[in-house]
């Protein structure tokens, strides 16, 4: 049976840190599916077809990672695409504490799913698509802080 695993997110937009996540996963499974979840109320500051080619263009070489959307519940979608893996980061104890919630009500609604957690490269502990937004909406530059090659 295949190791398949979501790593699902809004990569509004995709930075280093969530790059690093994904490379330092694929050795953990057959195939990753790099899932961004459409959720009708979350106001994203990047169209999807942006986020979506940016994708596209950082994991082009890799046969084994997949990009999809999905709507709806991730559970859901890991069930759909019979992954037996979600893949989190983990930055700080606020994440913990958010991710465990989650984590443990997909475990009670879906046991067969395990949710892994990978600890963020300590280099970038303190990188997140809403601080890259900002420094975009004040016109700063970002380039350091998303995969090469990702022009914003
Ligand atoms: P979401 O809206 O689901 O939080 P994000 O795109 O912000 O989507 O994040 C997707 C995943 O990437 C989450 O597990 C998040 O903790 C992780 N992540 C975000 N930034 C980093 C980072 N700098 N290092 C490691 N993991 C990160």
């Amino acid at each position: 049976m295949q190791r398949i695993a979501v790593f699902p997110g809004s990569f509004d937009p995709i930075t280093r840190g969530h790059e690093s996540v994904i490379k330092r996963a694929l050795p953990l499974f057959d195939r990753l599916i790099v899932a961004i979840g459409e959720n009708g109320d979350k106001n994203t500051f990047f169209p999807l077809d942006c986020r979506l080619k940016w994708l596209h263009q950082i994991f082009e070489q890799e046969s084994r990672i997949t990009i999809k959307t999905y709507t709806g519940l991730t559970i859901d979608f890991c069930r759909s695409e019979k992954a037996g893996f979600i893949l989190r980061g983990l930055r700080t104890s606020a994440d913990f504490e958010f991710e465990r919630g989650i984590g443990q009500m997909n475990k009670m609604m879906y046991p067969d799913v395990e949710t892994v957690f990978l600890l963020c490269a300590p280099e970038y502990a303190s990188l997140s698509s809403s601080i890259v937004r900002d420094i975009i909406r004040h016109k700063g530059d970002v380039s350091q802080f998303v995969p090469e090659g990702i022009i914003l």
